[in-house]
């Protein structure tokens, strides 16, 4: 990469610029992409960050900091989710906001890449505090965002709830005319709110998908084979569900609040029901003992989930990973130090661009309806993600073994050239 300011070089000191930029790269170097196509991926578009007032339930005004990033628009408007945590900055907005271009690119979707949020810890406020958070952030993204323009989706610590709160505030500072007609400027909300069926359980049905795709093409029996998942929020439990129900057991989970393990089974359905009851933690979940988080990753099982945050597979622990396969429910959980140790020991990796892209497949599939003024049913829904879902998996697969490379670098290899394509035709104004 052509590295230009200071700031730059510092960001690629970092996390998850550092890696998503790395495995553009590797990418970019095989195919020789054009330069100067190469210049203009390496750079976001634009990058808006906001600060903004709320009254907290005591009366005080708290000053709050979002940010949006959208990183490339050439295969359509931006699309990305929207993600609330501490962690959340200017470049962790960034290197989500480019892997969601490759994300959406290798798709074969109509759009670019954006990913934004707020830098805050959700557990910490209440939920009319957070309403009112997500209701002045949006004012603040004010027509940054548009059903044409850039479609924000939830990540992180958002949920269906989170997105009606900012369709129905973009709504309200629309026109009359206008506002039954921006249905699409959000995708994940509830069925009630122009919501799709299946949204919900798209991206953890789509990383289940990829796993049964991958184990017909090794002649892997899934049932009776032992998984763990770190995250047991939508993408997790929704992974984990449909696992099960192919005779697969979990005998671990992790999550914000610690460790546990069954080598037994730990129950799905019982685990969810629990976590409901006890604050979305899973500790003190009777039917599992409590574990060590440092010895999570090094479990004895057979496909690893992480679907929480990124980088959570490092350096420090990718030597103990005894799973075969790792599947990225999460974006950028593993770094690209821990890949190269991963790679050698054999484990495969199906990379976050294709493992997690159920979710956007999905918003897509609302979008589309919220648009044309349709209404379809959930087995039409799964029927055309599981379509789409294969044929990018095997896209991946054979890109993988002609080229003799791993899965992501042939994931990457899609997603730009597709890009690359459309830069060649188009030419560069002016
Ligand atoms: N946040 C999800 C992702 O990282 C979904 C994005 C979307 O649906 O726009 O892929």
């Amino acid at each position: 990469m052509i590295v230009k300011t200071p700031e730059q070089k510092k960001a690629l000191k970092q996390g998850m610029l550092a890696n998503v930029m790395r495995q553009f790269d590797n990418a970019a170097d095989i195919i020789d992409l054009n330069p100067n196509i190469r210049k203009i991926l390496e750079v976001t578009n634009n990058e808006l960050v906001v600060h903004f007032p709320v009254r907290m339930d005591d009366g005080e005004v708290e000053i709050f900091t979002g940010y949006r990033v959208q990183h490339n628009n050439s295969l359509g408007p931006y699309k990305g989710g929207l993600r609330y945590h501490p962690t959340v900055d200017i470049d962790a907005a960034r290197a989500l906001a480019m892997w969601m271009t490759w994300k959406t690119s290798l798709a074969g979707l109509p759009y670019g890449g954006a990913k934004g949020g707020i830098q805050l810890d959700p557990t910490k406020y209440s939920n009319d505090e957070l309403q009112r958070i997500t209701r002045r952030f949006t004012y603040a993204l004010g027509d940054n965002i548009g059903p044409e323009l850039d479609i924000p989706a939830p990540d992180v610590n958002t949920n269906p709830q989170t997105m009606a709160w900012i369709l129905d505030t973009y709504m309200s500072t629309k026109s009359p005319a206008e506002r039954s007609t921006n249905m699409h400027v959000v995708t994940g909300k509830p069925i009630g709110a122009g919501g799709s069926q299946g949204r919900d359980r798209a991206t953890g049905y789509g990383v289940f998908l990829n796993i049964k795709f991958w184990a017909e093409h090794k002649n892997i029996d899934l049932k009776d084979k032992r998984f763990i998942v770190q995250g047991f929020g939508n993408v997790g439990y929704w992974a984990a569900h449909f696992l099960e129900k192919e005779g697969a057991s979990m005998i671990a989970v992790q999550d914000a609040y610690g460790s546990i393990v069954n080598e037994e089974g730990i129950p799905v359905e019982d685990l969810l029901a629990y976590t409901k009851a006890n604050k979305g933690s899973i500790m003190g979940f009777a039917k599992a003992e409590t574990l060590d988080n440092a010895a999570f990753f090094g479990l004895d099982c057979d496909i690893c989930i992480p679907a929480a945050l990124g980088n959570q597979i490092t350096e420090a622990n990718a030597s103990s990973v005894k799973a075969y396969l790792i599947a990225e429910g999460a974006n950028g959980p593993t770094d690209v130090a821990a890949e190269e140790i991963l790679l050698k020991k054999g484990v495969a990796i199906l990379p976050d661009i294709l493992c997690n892209s159920g979710g956007v497949i999905g918003s897509y599939f609302e979008w589309l309806q919220n648009r044309n003024g349709e209404i379809w049913q959930l087995d039409e829904v799964l029927q055309k993600l599981e379509k789409k879902l294969r044929e990018s998996f095997v896209k991946v697969v054979e890109t993988s073994e002609n080229r003799k490379i791993d899965m992501r670098t042939a994931a990457f290899i899609i997603a730009i050239e597709r890009l690359e394509e459309a830069y060649v035709q188009r030419g560069i104004f002016p």
